[in-house]
């Protein structure tokens, strides 16, 4: 049944006095497995999306007050899921659930295990060893030994804890795995590996319908794209002096065009092309600058080889800036560089949604994207980016952006509205507030 809801290149260069807009989202620190996440108010959002909204949201949160939910995820730093769940957790506790986000634990081994599984699932033609479905089941039955999952609702995010189904003894409440990634090309032996434990599921969730086909046969799904926080240190509006101060913090020139990509170091989000691009355009614009963005998730330990492959690639080209979490790029800073940029890049070769664009989008800057995943969701071919297939158009249309500002802006205040349509993040509540009250009320 288809549920209709909808490192490092070089030291900063001068002290950088932004302790006002330092982030305030995040606190890592852990009680046991569980993630402290700051208050966040949804009357905030009336400013936004009206308080119309906010009250249809409120209304349909009573219909499960008090319940409780916990979420699951396998890091609570880095990439996409950690980024939504600081502000889903805390809205979702604001209208009323009784709301834990818990971060089950693993060995280096089974990380690596779940990273190859990860690019498996997105298409990889990797062998399924022994070895590694017994490292990652394990693991699972060790977790689900020691969680405590006794919950009305327990919402598992991606593959990592996916088997914990499998092992948990007590379970009562309702189970809901959320699966973030690109399904559209799976490796079979490994979907046929996973699949019935995505079975157990009293419901799944996919950002698109097209993730939920073949032989996957999950019990219920929900179509629910992902979202940004408007309000987020991530997003919020940013005064010009902070982006400029972060600008010549790590030496980036303001007064040059400046291409960006913000994405992990992982083959899937293709940060070689992404510098064949910058080659390509630059013999047409030659004063172009490359910005490339990575935070070094915990759980991805693919992480630091492709940022050394990344830099051999990149060479002594000073005008490509690898900029990562480790030289203190964090949200204001990620917000900074967005603001500053001409044109945002997605090459990915495979992308379950792609947070990134959104943020751009939402900033006004228009997106060049492969035509992957969840990426046309977001670019609108030539009204809020262009769509591209290969290296070359990439380059080309990036070039026709940053020769034609005019067009830019356009496309810019286009994705802005596409964003504020679809992809905030009082949307992205209410469809799992929707989805939640569906399983209230059925067996
Ligand atoms: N991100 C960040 N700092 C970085 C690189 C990425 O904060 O140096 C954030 C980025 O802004 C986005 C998230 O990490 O919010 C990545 O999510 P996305 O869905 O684009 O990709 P994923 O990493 O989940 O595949």
């Amino acid at each position: 049944m288809i549920l209709s809801l909808a490192i490092l290149q070089r030291p900063c260069k001068t002290k950088f006095n932004l302790k006002k807009e330092l982030s305030e989202t995040r606190v890592h620190r852990m009680s046991d497995d569980t993630v402290s996440v700051r208050t966040l108010s949804l009357d905030h959002y009336k400013e936004i999306v009206g308080e119309e909204r906010v009250e249809q949201i409120r209304t349909m949160a009573e219909k499960i007050s008090g319940g409780s939910v916990v979420h699951v995820n396998s890091t609570s730093f880095g990439g996409g899921v950690s980024e939504i769940l600081y502000r889903l957790v805390a809205l979702m506790r604001d209208v009323g659930l009784d709301t834990t986000w818990k971060v089950a634990e693993g060995s280096p081994e089974f990380f690596s295990a779940t990273k190859t599984i990860h690019n498996a699932l997105q298409g990889m033609q990797t062998p399924l060893t022994t070895a590694l479905t017994d490292t990652y089941l394990q693991q699972n039955r060790g977790n689900a030994t020691q969680l405590n999952l006794d919950y009305d609702y327990v919402i598992i995010h991606d593959s990592q804890p996916l088997a914990l189904i499998e092992y948990y003894r007590k379970k009562r409440g309702k189970w809901i795995w959320r699966c973030h990634i690109d399904l559209s090309q799976p490796n079979q032996s490994f979907l046929g590996f996973l699949a019935p434990f995505i079975r157990l599921y009293d419901a799944s969730i996919f950002t698109m319908k097209q993730f939920a086909g073949g032989s996957l046969k999950p019990t219920r799904v929900a179509i629910i794209p992902p979202s940004i926080d408007p309000l987020s240190d991530k997003n919020k509006p940013l005064p010009d002096a902070v982006v400029s101060s972060v600008l010549d913090r790590y030496d980036v020139d303001p007064e040059r065009p400046i291409v960006t990509q913000v994405s992990r170091f992982d083959p899937w989000k293709d940060p070689l092309g992404v510098i064949d691009v910058y080659r390509l355009l630059r013999k047409k614009v030659p004063e172009a600058q490359l910005l490339l963005i990575a935070s070094m998730a915990s759980d991805d330990p693919e992480g630091w080889l492709y940022f050394e492959k990344t830099a051999r690639y990149a060479g002594e080209d000073s005008d490509i800036h690898l900029l990562t979490d480790l030289v203190g790029v964090h949200d204001v800073e990620v917000n900074a560089f967005q603001r500053a940029s001409d044109v945002v890049l997605q090459k990915s070769l495979r992308e379950g949604f792609g947070l990134t664009i959104a943020e751009a989008l939402w900033k006004e800057v228009p997106v060049v994207g492969a035509s992957v995943g969840g990426i046309p969701l977001q670019i609108l071919n030539n009204a809020t980016g262009f769509l591209v297939s290969d290296i070359e158009e990439a380059a080309e249309k990036t070039i026709h952006l940053l020769k034609h500002p005019e067009v830019a802006k356009k496309m810019g205040k286009n994705g802005k509205q596409h964003v504020k349509k679809n992809f905030l993040i009082t949307r992205h509540l209410e469809d799992y507030l929707k989805l939640l009250v569906h399983l209230s009320q059925s067996d």
